[in-house]
């Protein structure tokens, strides 16, 4: 195993990384920008270097700082956390020329599923059912009406190279095409410097659920499960859930059969998850990520399995610690994102935190980097909290997370835990009727 961890992120995953070292006896390096020099991560860490100025570009981004953090602190391993470097398959090969691992997948399977046309090719190739849409990319007017036409309007134009639900464009007859399709392109180009796009069926009423896996590289691959992630806004998840309330245990063992079958075959290493949308009692496959996800928590809850241990074990060159039949479901959790954001208007709001009281009690987690007196700076994501709640079963996580958001006070910053206290309160929600579009409906319905 290793002797020392250093821990590309910042913010609560950092945090969670750097816990999972500690229960694992491994010594944890902390990086940070100049604007995170107070962050609690790097307080608890065992050593900590200050990589550069607050644009992530000049310090989380950037690989000679990162590389040089390793040579001086001597650190045999890198967790990368989720978003900056985490699936940047260069990241990875540098790291594993310098005799540094890098804790994650191979670099080939993080470039091949990080380009999205070529993740949906890999996915139908390993016999994962795949939203219906062009072959490859699509660059010429002529070529999208004809899929267009063939698949029927409304479509969806997406980046290749996109994530963070940014740049995707729904077109609903032929005449909007053309116009979407250079608009989506250069836009493409601008945020991800990649103007490849490809087209897809728009669902209309999809739930969006996600399978967690973890492979150990050498061919055996579990499934943990799925996540129910259909609470969004713009794309980006807001609440998410163990397991859906819209699948049965039939659905979710064939899904995570054919999902845990494909990864073994891939000999996938690591944790990652499989995103899938899902209308009418079938998957349609629509991206992986080759990394640990913000919403792990909820996995971890009802599975009971430390997924970033594992993640780091299996770096290191250990085995999978369970086998699928030891992974048993049980009980039901929520997570809610706590943003540092105005709940109505999802303005950011960084600041000092004057007051931070978070909620107790059994089945309560909360996963976070900000104390009393901590300053949330403006660089970065907003994401100041992740509250999960477990109960025996969804109502009970229901009256749980109610009673844990009414325990949490936040003062100094605006939080979108009004939202939250709304929304668990909400007749929709308690039945578990929404899909994907159900919260900004509701959201435009509320202004
Ligand atoms: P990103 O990598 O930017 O997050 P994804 O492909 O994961 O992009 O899609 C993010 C979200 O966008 C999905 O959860 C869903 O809400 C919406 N979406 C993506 N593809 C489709 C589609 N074909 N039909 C309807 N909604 C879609």
């Amino acid at each position: 195993m290793f002797d020392k961890v250093l821990i590309a992120n910042r913010g609560e995953i950092a945090l969670r990384v750097l816990r999972a070292c500690k229960e694992l006896g491994i010594a944890t390096v902390a990086v940070h920008s100049t604007a995170d020099a107070e962050s609690m991560h790097v307080k608890l860490a065992d050593e900590s270097v200050c990589i550069g100025p607050p644009a992530a570009r000049d310090s989380y981004l950037n690989i000679p700082q990162l590389l040089a953090a390793c040579e001086i602190t001597g650190a045999d391993a890198v967790h990368p956390g989720y978003g900056f470097l985490s699936e940047n398959a260069r990241f990875a090969e540098i790291l594993d020329d310098h005799g540094i691992v890098f804790i994650g997948p191979k670099a080939e399977h993080i470039r091949s599923m990080g380009d999205k046309i070529e993740a949906k090719r890999t996915a139908k190739r390993l016999g994962i059912p795949v939203v219906p849409g062009s072959e490859g990319g699509v660059t010429e007017d002529s070529e999208a009406l004809r899929i267009a036409q063939e698949i029927g309007f409304p479509v969806i134009i997406k980046a290749a190279s996109g994530g963070g639900g940014k740049g995707m464009k729904v077109v609903h007859s032929a005449d909007e095409m053309s116009v979407q399709l250079s608009t989506a392109r250069s836009e493409a180009k601008a945020n991800f410097g990649d103007d490849a796009v490809y087209i897809e069926k728009y669902l209309q009423k999809p739930r969006h659920i996600e399978v967690q896996v973890i492979g150990d590289g050498r061919g055996k691959a579990v499934h943990l499960g799925e996540r129910d992630c259909s609470l969004q806004r713009r794309h980006q998840k807001v609440w998410e859930e163990a397991p859906s309330p819209a699948l049965n245990a039939e659905e979710r063992e064939r899904i995570g059969n054919i999902v845990a079958k494909a990864m073994a075959e891939m000999q996938y290493r690591g944790v990652g998850t499989i995103e899938f949308l899902y209308e009418n009692g079938e998957f349609y496959f629509i991206e992986m990520n080759t990394r640990i996800q913000v919403e792990h928590p909820v996995t971890e809850m009802i599975t009971g399995i430390d997924l970033v241990n594992e993640q780091i074990r299996i770096a290191g060159g250990a085995e999978l610690s369970f086998t699928q039949d030891e992974v048993v479901l049980r009980g039901h959790a929520i997570e809610c994102r706590v943003n540092a954001e105005n709940a109505k208007t999802f303005r950011p709001s960084p600041g000092m935190v004057s007051q931070w009281h978070v909620p107790g009690g059994l089945g309560v987690r909360v996963d976070s980097h900000v104390y009393q007196g901590y300053t949330i700076p403006p660089y970065y994501d907003s994401l100041a909290g992740k509250l999960i709640v477990l109960g025996k079963n969804r109502t009970e996580c229901l009256m749980r997370l109610r009673r844990a958001l009414d325990e949490f006070v936040v003062d100094g910053i605006e939080t979108t835990l009004p939202l939250f206290r709304q929304l668990v309160r909400n007749p929709y929600i308690q039945d578990g009727q929404y899909d994907i579009h159900w919260l900004e409906k509701q959201l435009d319905a509320d202004t």
